[in-house]
Parts: structure tokens; sequence; C-alpha cells
């Protein structure tokens, strides 16, 4: 279609930011006066113009040089003024052009242009066909992929065969710079140009494929967000509907983060707790998992971890506290105080645990909450008594539903700080067996060097028991595990005397009864001889725990009195106790003995402290047979066998028949047959009792005995002295019978007591037949109970000493 024109002058109109190809039809908006003028010359002349883009977009009057030196010839096919001295017209792209020479001098450009033929280029028509092909079929993706150019151009390119034309159609429809289309439009054979679209066609493919992923996963995270906010804000209504979420709008999960945050958990534990609420947040909230979790963060959080008291340091205090809750007991105070003292000066915590043994009610456990009253620290009280399982100790692993920390990390939960006193009772009393040794883990929580990090199997992680100071009671010693006994400090407590149980009814159980029981101390009173009464009579105990049960019966009933109208205040004296106290429960235990044969007072230390222990013998006509009854331990048994040896081996000097153990049998029986006995103390009883049953000579009722013995008669030491001594005193018997070698034990026992005792050492068994039995025997057919009847002197005695 290219007219043959050689160089020609046609007005030109300078374009900004776009192009004309040939064959395209295209409107135009023209402003400026000098392009308005070219326009006017063009359509004065044949209506051709040449159209050719400026270098800058913002150049409002372009020299020569800033115009491409190559464009299009066109024709104007319309023109449409529009207000504002503008002009709209529409142009058909007839040729490409080069630009020899610009020049204005007429009021408008105008340029000396060569008209550029088609030139079919180098490339073999099938080639050509390909690339037309290629060309085609990229362009049809990229206007898929594009969707802004309308569906209706893809239909009319692919009907173009002619390459020229399919080139520049294309070439004007790509979204491309107004430079690249330039480029574009500078090339002059079509082969050339069609591989130049068709690379462009890849590029801007791949960018447009790029643009699209991309913006798909910035949709789908865009998606996302909203989804997962929407979600969220539906789970917070429906929380709140359920009430999962507090008033505060927190969830459990962030209120368990707020009290992580104040609880101050050591680093180890902190990050184990909040392992598991993160865990607790992806559970499903009502499933059996997500309780025990809870449970256990819940036990994590409410330890004191960090709480401490502040210690009261003052001895003097302490000591003053100490002497207000309890009388009496003044070495086991001064231990205490010692104790505490050397702990300050040290200023370590660690250091042996006390261990306060003595018999039930002797005040362990009130001494031992008083050194809490007195350091100014919290208190609290473990029973160990038949704890025979490690787990009790130790607590559960949280494997097993239900399972829960040991009694140690419990008892710290309810103490609320970090430094309590903790009294660990009837330490004695641990057992063991098949689920677990409970003392090698409580060796854990008393060993200074290993409970700063005790590790409970419920919890996990560690937790510093260091601070605690831990106070054992026991009744006994000798059932505690070894290990145990080793890492503490025994103090003992033997028992009360009769006027120390005195003392401390007066000054502390009777007024603590009278408050528990909203009496004022003038509505009641009570003698001291009344006391008395109460302790020798209604009680029979080493410590002073029934007394206090006791005391606090006549508090009870007189205001029962007092409430019914029945009286306004009450007095109570030896004559009206039974009115309160029913009848006497314990005739002192010597007020009904008389002489007998074959019956000797032994003394036994047992767990309720001293005991007197009756031993009856009785011989009949048989054949050697001897039977032991009274629930006797091996030991006891032994001891009994001993005894008899050494009888037999004596008969000859005691006047029995030599052949008494072919012709007579022998029945040893100690009562409360349901109590169990055992121990070698009961030895020399044993004997004399025997050889009193043998020999007929009656055994003086006013004298008691404790010591092992041999089979040649040689009496050994045995343990619990102090006990044993107070528990002859409590019975009123003034004469006791020692092994020689437990002369130092005397030393224990107040003096108040000994002064009233007459205690003989022996050695040897013959030394205690001759202290107990009398020399003349009684006729053998007289059976025992027909003895003439001696009055119970020395009770009486023994009683007087306090009346008067
Ligand atoms: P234990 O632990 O030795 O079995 P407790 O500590 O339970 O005995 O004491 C029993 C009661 O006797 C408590 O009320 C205690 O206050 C009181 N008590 C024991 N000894 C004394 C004492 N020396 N002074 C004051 N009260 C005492």
């Amino acid at each position: 279609m290219a007219e043959k024109v050689s160089s020609q002058m046609f007005p030109l109109l300078p374009l900004r930011g776009t192009l004309v190809f040939p064959y395209m039809v295209t409107p135009l908006e023209v402003g400026r006066p000098r392009s308005i003028e070219a326009i006017e010359q063009a359509v004065v002349g044949d209506g051709r113009i040449v159209l050719a883009a400026q270098h800058h977009v913002q150049t409002e009057e372009p020299q020569p040089e800033d115009i491409y030196t190559v464009g299009t010839l066109c024709e104007i096919k319309q023109i449409l003024k529009v207000p504002e001295g503008q002009v709209r017209i529409l142009v058909e792209g007839l040729s490409r052009v080069t630009l020899e020479h610009i020049d204005d001098a007429n009021g408008y450009y105008e340029a000396f242009v060569t008209v550029v033929p088609e030139i079919d280029g180098e490339m073999h028509s099938l080639e050509l066909e390909a690339l037309v092909r290629s060309v085609q079929e990229e362009f049809g993706k990229y206007v898929r992929l594009g969707k802004k150019i309308p569906a209706e151009v893809l239909m009319s390119v692919t009907s173009i065969e002619d390459p020229h034309r399919l080139a520049d159609t294309i070439a004007s429809q790509l979204l491309i710079s107004f430079q690249e289309k330039q480029k574009l439009l500078e090339i002059f054979p079509v082969d050339k140009r069609l591989e130049a679209i068709l690379g462009l066609l890849f590029r801007e493919g791949e960018i447009l494929g790029l643009e699209k992923s991309i913006q798909q996963r910035v949709r789908k995270q865009m998606e996302k967000a909203q989804r997962e906010y929407y979600l969220r804000e539906q789970i917070k209504a429906i929380q709140v509907e359920l009430g999962e979420r507090d008033e505060k709008g927190k969830t459990e999960i962030e209120e368990l983060k707020d009290r992580l945050q104040e609880a101050r958990l050591p680093k180890e534990a902190k990050a184990k707790v909040l392992h598991e609420i993160h865990r607790l947040e992806r559970m499903p909230p009502m499933s059996a998992e997500a309780t025990v979790v809870r449970n256990y963060i819940d036990w994590m959080l409410s330890l004191p971890w960090s709480k401490r008291t502040r210690d009261r340091l003052d001895l003097n205090v302490a000591e003053e506290m100490l002497n207000e809750d309890h009388c009496g007991l003044d070495q086991v105070k001064e231990r205490i105080l010692e104790f505490l003292a050397v702990r300050q000066l040290t200023k370590n915590s660690k250091g042996p645990i006390l261990c306060l043994v003595g018999p039930p009610g002797v005040g362990k456990t009130s001494l031992a909450q008083s050194v809490g009253r007195a350091l100014n620290r919290n208190f609290a009280r473990l029973s160990l008594g038949g704890v025979r399982d490690e787990a009790e100790i130790r607590g559960h692993r949280r494997t097993y539903i239900g399972s829960m920390p040991g009694r140690i990390i419990q008892t710290m939960r309810t103490v609320g700080s970090r430094n309590p006193v903790i009294v660990l009772d009837e330490i004695d009393k641990l057992a063991s067996d098949f689920r677990g040794d409970p003392a090698s883990a409580l060796l854990e929580v008393l060993d200074p060097e290993q409970n700063s990090s005790f590790v409970d199997h419920y919890l996990e992680v560690p937790f510093d028991l260091s601070e605690v100071f831990f106070i054992t009671t026991a009744n006994v010693l000798h059932t505690i595990p070894p290990p145990l006994r080793d890492r503490m400090e025994v103090i003992s407590i033997p028992g009360y005397t009769e006027y120390e149980k005195f003392e401390i009814a007066k000054r502390h159980l009777w007024p603590k009864q009278l408050e528990a029981n909203g009496l004022k101390p003038e509505q009641i009173q009570i003698s001291d001889n009344t006391i008395y009464k109460v302790i020798n009579e209604y009680t029979k105990e080493a410590g002073v725990r029934t007394l206090e049960r006791r005391l606090g019966t006549i508090c009870r009933k007189v205001a029962t009195e007092i409430v019914k109208g029945q009286t306004t205040s009450a007095r109570i004296t030896v004559s009206n106790l039974h009115k309160y106290l029913g009848v006497r429960r314990y005739i002192p235990t010597a007020a009904d003995r008389e002489d007998k044969v074959g019956v000797a007072t032994g003394l036994a230390y047992t767990q309720v402290g001293g005991e007197i222990l009756t031993i009856e013998v009785t011989v009949v006509e048989g054949k050697g047979k001897l039977t032991l009854t009274g629930k006797l331990g091996d030991v006891m048994r032994e001891s009994a066998q001993a005894a008899l040896s050494y009888v037999r081996s004596r008969a000859a000097e005691l006047g029995i028949d030599p052949k008494f153990h072919e012709t007579k049998d022998i029945h040893m029986h100690i009562p409360e047959g349901a109590v169990p006995k055992d121990g070698p103390s009961a030895g020399i009883t044993i004997a004399t009792a025997l050889a009193s049953a043998l020999t007929n000579r009656p055994v003086r009722h006013d004298v008691s005995m404790t010591g092992e013995i041999t089979l040649r008669g040689r009496v050994l030491p045995v343990g619990g002295i102090k006990e044993k001594l107070l528990a002859a005193h409590r019975a009123g018997i003034a004469r006791v019978l020692l092994p020689a070698e437990n002369e130092k034990d005397l030393e224990e026992v107040p003096a108040n007591i000994l002064s009233k005792m007459r205690i003989t050492l022996v050695d040897h068994m013959d030394q205690v037949l001759a202290h107990a039995l009398h020399l003349e025997a009684v006729a053998p057919e007289t059976p025992a109970f027909m003895l003439p009847e001696t009055p119970p002197v020395g009770s009486e005695q023994w009683m007087g000493e306090h009346e008067a």
C-alpha cells in the first residue's frame, strides 16, 4: 500500500507518550497551538500529516532534536473541535517515515520525510509463517493473562495473515512504554520486528504470570488472615457465651500466663509451665488430658517458689515465746535455743534436723509449733505414721489419672512460704514394703546436701526445700531407719512427773480449756488437790494429753450447767470430782497390792513411756511343762528360759526340789495379754516370780525391778531408766532394784523424784532375791488370795504427801 514517495514535506505533529503505527486508526487530543496549526495546514493540503513522538513527555516546546527521527505518515480522517481550544482528530497510520529535517519557521513544525517501504527481510517464507503463528499464539496467551485487552482484538489479530499488518497491530496493542514501542517502530524488516515482538511477548507473559502468582499468593495470605481473624472473633464470642472467658474477656490461657508472670518461678520450672500452657491451648478444653494438664499447671503456680517470711532473729524473744507456751522442759528449750543460735551464726540453714523423741502427749508437736512461732515462720504438721509408699512422700508420676504431688509438696502449698517450720510427726512409724521405701525418699527431703533440689515425681522439676526448718518427732528411737537417725539431732523428752504434770495443768492446760469452753476464771475454780486427783486417778500416761482431755470434760460440764441456769459458778473439789468425771478410772497401782507368792513387779519401757509390769507364775504338779502366755515376743520368751535355767542351777541354795523340772508344770503369765510385750529387761523380774512360786516365799509388793538376766545370774543394764523410774513413782512404788551398770542413767532423773525413791543397785540375781523375797515361806496349801491383807501403806503415804 505504501506510495512510492521519496522525500517530501508534511506538517508534523509531535506526540507525547504515545505512537501511531501504520494500519492503526487512533483518536488523538491536540491542544498545543503549533500542533493545531499543523493539523490545519494538513487539512488545507492533502490531509496527510507526519506523527512522531518526542523523547520526553514533559517538553512543552520541543526542538527538532527532541523528536524521534522515525515516525508515521498518517491521514486525518476526522476533526472535532472541542471547547477550550482543543481539537480531537481521528488518524489512520499509512506508513513509516524517517524524518530528514524539521522546520518550524511558519509557526508550526514541518518535516522533510522519506517513506520507508515495507521490507520482508531475509527470512524464509515458511520460517516467517512459523514466526507469525508463534507470535499469534503468544499474543493469545498474553491477552488471556492480562485481561486488559478486549477479546475482539485477539479475534481480529488471529485473522490477520499479512505479517506487516500483524506486527504493527500487535505492537500497538502491547501494554508497554512508548519508548519500547518506538524501538519496534524503528525496526524495518518485518521478520526482525516480529522476533522482537515475540521476545517482548515472552517477557511480558512471564511478568504477567509472576504478577498473577504474586497476586494470588497475597490474596491467599490476606484471605487466610481474614479468615483467622473472623474465626478467632467467633471463638471469643462462643467462649464468652460459655463462660470460659471472664468479665475482662480473658481466657483461661491468658489468665494462666498472667499468673505465671506473678509467680516468679525459677527458670526451669517456668519453661516447663509455659510448655504445658501451650499444650493446654491446643487441647479440647473438656478432654481428660486437658484436666490433667490444667491440674498440673495449677499445682505449679500455687507453690511458694519465691515467697518467704522474715525470720525473727532475736533469741531473747524466741526464748520468751518458748517459755510462754511450755513450762518445764528446760534442757529441751536450751537445746533448741542453742540450735537456733548456731543456725544464725553459720547463716546457712543447713545443719542437722531436730528430732524430738518421747512418749505421746509430752508436747513434742506443740514445742515444734512454738519454734515456728518464735522464729516467726509459718508452721505445718505432716504425720508420717503408716506411710508405706514412697509415692506418698514423692508423689505419683503424671501418667496416673488423678495423680498428685507427694505430701511434702502438698504441705509446701498449704503453708504458702518457702521457709516454714515443718513437723514430721511419728517418723518412727514409717513402714516400707514393695511399693518402695519411703525412708529413702525422706532421706532426700531431710538431707541438706540434697534437698535444695528435691524432685517430686509429679512436678518433674526440682523444688528447693533447703530453707525449710524440719523438726521430726518420734515415740521411740530404735524403729527409725538408721540412715535417717544419723542425720538427726536427737532431743529426748522422757515424760512428766506428777508434779510437772500439775504445773503444766495449772499454768497451761487449765487456762487453755477455760478459754476453749468460753468460761471466765470466776465461773469455775479447781483446787490443787483436785488436779492431783485427776492426774492420779483419771489418767495413766507419760504425757499430758488425757489430762488435758479430762480437764476439758470438767469445763464442758460446768459450761452446760451454767448455760442451763443450774448454777452461776462451780468449785471443783476432791469430793465432787466424780460428778464431773465419773468413777475413778485408775486405782493407783500399788494401792491394791499385797505380798504374794509368784507375783513380781517389773518396770517396762513402752511407746507410751514407762509402765509397771506384773509377772505371775503358778506351779502345779505335772511333768515339767513350761507355758508362757500374755503375748510375749521372742526375746522375752528366751529371757524366761534363761531365768528358769538360772533358778534350776540355784535350786539347792534356794531349797527347791532339784527334780522340780520333772514333777511340776510351770505357767508364767504377764497380764494385759492383748498388748504385745517384748524385750530382755523383764529377766530378773521373771526369775524373781519363778523363785517365789517354787519356794513359796512371797514377793515384797513395794519392790519393783528391771534388768536383764544371764544364765549365771548376772544382772545386765537396760534402757529407759528415767521413764521406768517415773512409772514406778507414778505407781507409788518407792523401792526399785536397778542394774548396777545403770547408775549413770540416774543423773537424768529429776532430783525431786530421786529423793523420794529408794534405789538399790544390784549386779547379781542373788541380791535381787534377797531384796525382793520374804525370808519365810508360807504354807504351800494356802492359796495366794487367802493371804492376810496388809494395808496398802505405800500408796496412802505417797498420796498423802500432796494432800498434806
Ligand atoms: P506429742 O506431740 O508429744 O504427742 P502434743 O504436742 O500433742 O504431744 O501435746 C499434747 C498437749 O499437751 C498439747 O496441748 C500441749 O500444748 C500440751 N503440753 C505438753 N507438754 C507441755 C508443756 N511442757 N507445757 C505446756 N503444755 C504442754
